[in-house]
């Protein structure tokens, strides 16, 4: 058995925490590979190393002394450094550093300096070997990653390694200059990993148990998501319920690596497990819920287009989307009817140019009205096992409007695993209750 564990912010915040890590890692022999990320947050009010390194790269770039930033930097390290009682040379790090900062104002080097620093001491702590991502991780310029030669390295160091501590976030472009991945990206570094190392289980640890069925700021102490598929959990996290990054999912899942979503500060609970689409339609005794949650966003905005006989009419459509198209706006519902469609995208992308839309809109399609409906929300209602038992949705629509919940729009994906209703903004909360209610309850 070979476990990948990645740590994230909160699990690196200080020595307590690494000392958890530390505990965790060393409880199970499994766990040989692991990937971390910089010191995050504390307490609520304090600062990320990632987020104070990018203002220290801000300082540089505008030509304001970075130390008072920079210092803040180091005190956070050095403090871990002396609890622990560790013998790397930090000074000597913060010197390179601040040689390259004075010579370079590099952003990607820069802010990936609290990955490099937090892997340095977790693998002094734990006197195992400290793999350098700008070694193992490539990038090409146009900024994807190149899978080939990083999985070849991959394999060939990770191989000589018995247990290794490797940065997240960052690996390396073809010239050997830093590249990083977007913000949170150190999830999508532990899941290259496990897929090259060939895992049997790729953990991510953070301070969340898992998935929860429902946000627990609108729904009083929802169920823990035991076992979610990728699909499903895409899902959830488009609307919003995110834990993981979202490119994090990918390399984990074409080698068909299951991750294990797990709470540092909760070691004991097993956490939500992510699997294949398949493993788990019928499964499981404790998993007795038809549905596996329920997510959602407010501030929707629906642009209606009614125009008769359009059903006979090609390309109307075409024309509508065209209208988003030339301005890069990215639609996410289409509901039509037979002469009507609506298109339905977050309120954001279209606040200062509503009515320009409307009067393109109008003039491209021919349309006999236009009308805009704001303030909508969208709620998901997911679970694989949905597809499969008759039902569903009346069981849905009959809680709403038992709960005078008025349906603006709906919409259910062709793969079946969701159910999508569009409601006022001002019944989002009631209506995730009332959903929450009727199927888990
Ligand atoms: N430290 C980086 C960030 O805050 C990457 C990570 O934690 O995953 O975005």
């Amino acid at each position: 058995m070979l476990k990948v564990a990645k740590f994230g912010g909160t699990s690196m915040a200080d020595a307590a925490q690494f000392r958890k890590v530390h505990k965790i890692v060393t409880n199970d022999d499994d766990r040989k590979f692991v990937v971390v990320s910089a010191p995050g947050k504390r307490f609520k009010e304090d600062n990320k190393i990632t987020d104070l390194l990018y203002l220290t790269h801000a300082h540089i770039k505008f030509s304001v002394p970075y130390a008072p930033v920079f210092k803040i930097i180091e005190e956070r390290f050095n403090s871990i450094k002396e609890e622990l009682n560790l013998n790397i040379n930090l000074e000597h790090e913060f010197k390179v550093i601040k040689e390259r900062l004075d010579n370079k104002c590099e952003e990607n080097y820069i802010v990936s300096r609290g990955e490099y620093l937090s892997a340095m001491l977790l693998a002094d702590y734990m006197e195992c070997d400290f793999i350098d991502a700008k070694d193992v991780i490539f990038f090409n310029y146009d900024g994807t990653v190149n899978r080939d030669k990083t999985h070849e390295k991959l394999t060939e160091v990770l191989n000589g390694s018995r247990r290794a501590i490797i940065p997240g976030f960052y690996g390396s472009y073809p010239d050997g200059s830093i590249k990083t991945f977007s913000r949170g990206g150190s999830d999508i570094t532990g899941s290259i990993i496990a897929s090259a190392a060939g895992a049997d289980i790729y953990e991510n640890w953070t301070d969340v148990s898992g998935f929860l069925m429902a946000d627990p700021r609108i729904v009083k102490n929802p169920r823990q998501i035991k076992r979610i598929t990728y699909q499903e959990l895409r899902e959830l996290s488009y609307m919003g319920a995110s834990v993981l990054h979202d490119e994090a999912v990918f390399p984990a899942r074409q080698a068909g690596i299951p991750i294990n979503i797990r709470n540092t500060n909760e070691p004991d609970n097993p956490g939500t497990i992510i699997v294949g689409d398949d493993e788990k339609a019928y499964e499981s005794k404790d998993d007795d819920h038809i549905i596996t949650g329920i997510a959602g966003k407010k501030n929707f905005t629906v642009f209606y287009i009614h125009k008769e006989h359009m059903a006979n009419e090609v390309g109307i459509i075409r024309s509508a989307l065209e209208v988003f198209d030339d301005r890069g706006i990215s639609i996410d519902h289409i509901p039509s009817g037979i002469d009507s469609f609506s298109i339905v995208l977050p309120s954001e992308s279209v606040e200062r140019i509503t009515h320009e839309i409307v009067e393109e809109l109008k003039a491209k399609c021919k349309a006999e009205s236009v009308h805009v409906h704001k303030n909508l929300s969208l709620i998901t209602t997911v679970g694989i096992k949905m597809a499969y038992k008759p039902g569903i949705s009346a069981k849905l629509f009959t809680a709403l409007g038992d709960n005078n919940i008025n349906i603006r729009m709906i919409d259910q994906g062709s793969s079946e695993i969701n159910i999508i209703v569009g409601v006022e903004d001002k019944d989002f909360e009631k209506a995730i209750k009332a959903i929450y209610d009727a199927f888990v309850r």
